[in-house]
């Protein structure tokens, strides 16, 4: 095949792919070359590519700076590169590209001229972003309750876990707080179990209300129970933010005409504070920090029971002293 044959099937062949080629004469900054099928993607004419300038501009503001720096300092070191960012077209919609980059080099070494390819990638990038949305949504669903946007259960499990081991670790006290609603069956007969599911939303968003530092956790334990794990909290910081719940919970002031305790809507609580060892457990601490309500509800209910559990090995000093 002679010269211009060959670069005339290269032309056919170049003009005719998805891919869109392109010439930069890096001394003038000029396009040298750019396929036609630019225009069918953009709508701007073939002829209005004249130079690099006309590149950049039809870039979307965000993405212009980054991409544009990027190529320069890339051209100029003489390394290939690539980069994703949205096209503008001459209808004013985005388009998103990746322009592959080839850096041309005289006998000197210095760059002469950049060429590439733009290829459309807004079929890839839809794709990516549903992804990403979809992502978030799941991993919100994993952690959060469904009802009351609190915690869910399998957070507080992990919760717990991670927070007992710091506590263990910092010699720091630990405080969970585990409160139940006062006579929620009667609430649900009386007022119907939509109602019901709205009161416990209202609980939720109380609570978050109580607990302000960035570790403290909230979370719905089960049914019209909830949780609070409170890290590096002692037992007078645990009391204040025991109280704070029972008084956002009653500050909502929601109606209960059938409670036995009180017009409104009240709490029990149970509330302790533990420096764990290596040797204590976390489930044990729950268990302690339930029977702590279930005092409170046999107590009266509207109000909270609160004690320090003692660790393993403080129990053992004790029984050490008395022998
Ligand atoms: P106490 O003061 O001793 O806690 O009495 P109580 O009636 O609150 O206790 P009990 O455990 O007997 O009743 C809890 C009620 O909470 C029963 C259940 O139907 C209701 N419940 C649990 N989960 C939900 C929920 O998601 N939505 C609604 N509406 N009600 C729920
Ligand atoms: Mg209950
Ligand atoms: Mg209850």
């Amino acid at each position: 095949m002679s010269e211009t044959t060959d670069q005339a099937v290269y032309k056919t062949l170049l003009e005719s792919t998805q891919a869109i080629p392109w010439k930069i004469d890096w001394k003038t900054m000029t396009f040298a070359y750019i396929g036609p099928q630019i225009e069918s993607l953009l709508g701007w004419a073939q002829a209005s590519w004249v130079s690099a300038e006309d590149w950049a501009t039809r870039m979307h503001p965000e993405d212009r700076e980054k991409v544009v720096d990027l190529c320069i300092s890339q051209s100029q070191n003489g390394v290939d590169h690539e980069a994703d960012y949205r096209a503008l077209t001459a209808a004013g919609d985005y388009v998103w590209i990746r322009d592959v980059v080839h850096v041309v080099r005289d006998d000197n070494g210095e760059v002469e001229s950049l060429i590439g390819f733009m290829f459309d990638i807004s079929e890839r990038k839809k794709t990516e972003e549903q992804l990403l949305t979809l992502q978030k949504q799941l991993e919100e669903y994993s952690y959060k309750d469904g009802l009351t946007g609190v915690a869910n259960r399998r957070m507080f499990d992990t919760v717990l876990a991670s927070e007992w081991a710091n506590a263990q670790r910092t010699r720091q006290p630990l405080s969970l707080i585990l409160l139940d609603i006062d006579h929620f069956k009667q609430y649900n007969d009386h007022y119907g179990h939509i109602q019901g599911d709205d009161c416990l939303k209202h609980v939720g968003q109380a609570l978050s209300r109580a607990a302000s530092r960035p570790r403290d956790f909230v979370g719905r334990f089960g049914g019209e129970e909830f949780v609070l794990v409170l890290p590096e909290t002692d037992e007078a910081a645990a009391r204040h933010i025991a109280e704070r719940c029972r008084q956002q919970v009653r500050q909502q002031r929601i109606p209960h005409e059938r409670s036995s305790v009180s017009p409104m809507l009240t709490i029990s609580l149970g509330v302790s504070t533990i420096v764990p060892g290596a040797q204590d457990r976390a489930l044990d601490f729950l268990n302690a920090v339930d029977k702590l309500l279930y005092q409170a509800k046999q107590r009266g209910r509207d109000r909270l029971e609160m004690a320090r559990t003692a660790s393993r090995s403080e129990l053992d000093d004790a029984a050490d002293a008395r022998a």
